[in-house]
């Protein structure tokens, strides 16, 4: 057995873990009394939709809250899920990357198998996890100072430390030595006895204190804080002064210290300046089958959701599109500029590859996102007209022309160019032909199918790629448009109204040019073929 071997499900339990989420709220504070897990979950239909946890509630308690509110007002929030067939190994590291202490489990469709807690991972390690040489003093981060108070101290002065430092339990100490210590369940049973929070806290205090020496090795000190179903353990130096405190998480992080070793040779620096970061960054964990997001930075968490946490990374990008760049990954060790598209924005990417071999874990695989739809616009787009510019319009059509060929389909193209407007400008100014374009490209734009794409060709010339129209279609679509045009009052900025005409060569593939180029020779005669006849006019042949 091991971590990697053990799933969520086998260990989890549900019994007293949770509340419907309109109980109130000190149903709540009685579950989480009664389940000593220091947390409970909120569950709408079965499935949850809620949490708190005794920090939760002491800061809570801290502000002064009425037990008797329902508990959806305090306990709904976005929360981290995880499926109760993903390993133990798993859930260590979806724990450690995003500093939860809790994480809640569901089956596949959503419904709710429980909360599995450090505490229970750490039931589950091998021993030799916690190598046979690992001792206390390693474990205990000496010069971090301990935070304690003494017996006379009033409960509501503990709570304003627990809060200001954010600490789940405070020593009592007397002279250099920890007599007692107040934990969170503590002031949740004060708080569920509704005792006076000016009371002194050696009242209320857990003891004797479960303490323990600096030389202890880590591994007989878990297991024994494991019997005797404690999560945190006072730390005294060998002339019986206690020096600090331990809990559950302190050793949890030990346990992984190569994993932490591996994420300072990778990352450099901390998590906490990753999240300052305009880049999206996210990191996945490899399991082969499949790759899940182990972490993300707050800045992907608010463009995407808290929920991404836990996903494989296929819900963002594209199943096909990802197997493509991870096989490219594994092989190479990196991918650059790969771009792709989520619900209507785009973005580009570089990933890298570190392989690990760590029971399940094949790698960790890292990404750095860029939301580029806005240059991806600026860059196809032509700023006056808001239709796109010639280089968008000329791959289109190269586009086409190839999906065309191979699917044996026809397309059509349009190109279409005002009529003496070189007038327009001459007569009313640069500004006056401005509002020209912009008011015949709206007037044409309008009269397009979703599929058709229009484009601003050169000067006053625009091209118009109808994909699937034939040539007859195409003609008397142009007709349309032309007729559409010449009938309408365009308004100036100076009140002044004026009327243009335009001019249609439509070609259509494959019988007018089997390349995008003779395509367009094609359309261009016939263009000035129209210009020849009088403007005004549409020429297909
Ligand atoms: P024809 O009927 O033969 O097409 O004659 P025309 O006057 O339309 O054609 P010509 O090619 O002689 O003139 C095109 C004019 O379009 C010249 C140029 O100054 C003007 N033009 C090109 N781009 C813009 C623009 O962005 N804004 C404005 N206001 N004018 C433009
Ligand atoms: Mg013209
Ligand atoms: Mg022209």
């Amino acid at each position: 057995m091991g971590i990697e071997n053990i799933l969520l499900h086998e260990i989890i339990e549900s019994k007293n873990m949770w509340v419907p989420i309109d109980s109130p709220l000190h149903h709540f504070l009685k579950t989480m009394d009664q389940n000593k897990k220091g947390v409970a979950v909120a569950l709408e239909n079965g499935q949850p939709v809620g949490v708190l946890t005794e920090r939760d509630v002491i800061s809570l308690l801290y502000q002064g809250i009425d037990k008797t509110a329902p508990v959806e007002q305090y306990a709904r929030k976005p929360l981290v899920l995880t499926l109760g067939n993903r390993t133990l190994g798993y859930a260590l590291n979806l724990m450690l990357e995003n500093n939860i202490r809790r994480l809640i489990v569901t089956d596949e469709d959503g419904r709710f198998l429980g909360v599995v807690t450090q505490k229970d991972l750490l039931m589950h390690m091998e021993d030799d996890f916690y190598q046979a040489t690992l001792r206390i003093k390693h474990v205990l981060d000496q010069k971090r100072n301990l935070i304690a108070v003494n017996r006379t101290t009033t409960i509501k002065a503990v709570l304003e430390i627990m809060v200001a430092h954010n600490i789940s339990s405070v020593p009592i100490m007397e002279k250099d030595r920890a007599v007692g210590i107040i934990t969170e369940k503590d002031i949740l049973r004060v708080a569920n006895d509704n005792v006076p929070l000016g009371e002194t806290v050696d009242l209320y205090m857990s003891k004797p204190v479960y303490s323990t020496g600096i030389e202890a090795l880590a591994a007989t000190v878990v297991q024994d804080m494991n019997r005797k179903n404690i999560r945190r353990i006072v730390v005294n130096d060998i002339d019986g002064k206690t020096i600090g405190l331990l809990t559950n998480r302190d050793f949890v992080k030990n346990l992984d210290g190569d994993y932490n070793q591996f994420l300072e040779m990778k990352l450099k620096c901390s998590k906490e300046i990753l999240n300052l970061l305009p880049e999206m960054l996210i990191e996945l964990i490899d399991l082969r089958d499949e790759q899940l997001v182990i972490w993300a930075n707050e800045k992907v968490l608010s463009t995407f959701g808290e929920n991404i946490l836990d996903t494989p990374i296929t819900e963002l990008i594209p199943q096909a599109k990802w197997d493509e760049i991870y096989s490219h990954m594994l092989e190479k060790g990196k991918v650059g500029d790969v771009r792709f598209k989520t619900a209507g924005r785009t973005y580009e990417f570089s990933g890298f590859y570190l392989p690990l071999q760590k029971g399940s874990e094949k790698g960790r695989i890292q990404l750095i996102l860029r939301d580029i739809t806005e240059e991806v616009i600026q860059a196809s787009v032509d700023p006056l007209t808001s239709v796109f510019n010639r280089r968008y319009t000329s791959d289109f059509l190269v586009k086409e022309t190839e999906r065309s060929k191979r699917m044996e389909r026809t397309f059509s193209v349009i190109i279409l160019d005002i009529d003496n407007f070189k007038a327009v400008n001459d007569l009313y100014g640069h500004m006056a032909g401005d509002t020209v374009l912009q008011e015949i490209t709206q007037c044409i734009q309008g009269d397009l199918r979703q599929y058709d794409v229009l484009g601003r060709f050169g000067g006053e010339e625009f091209l118009i790629i109808m994909p699937e129209i034939d040539k007859k279609v195409a003609a008397s679509a142009a007709e349309r448009i032309r007729q559409k045009i010449a009938t309408r009052e365009i308004e100036l900025q100076t009140g002044l109204k004026i009327q243009v005409t335009v001019s249609f060569g439509v070609a259509c593939f494959p019988e007018g040019g089997a390349s995008p180029d003779d395509l367009l020779v094609v359309a261009d005669e016939r263009l000035y073929q129209a210009k020849r006849h009088g403007k005004n006019r549409v020429e297909f042949d």
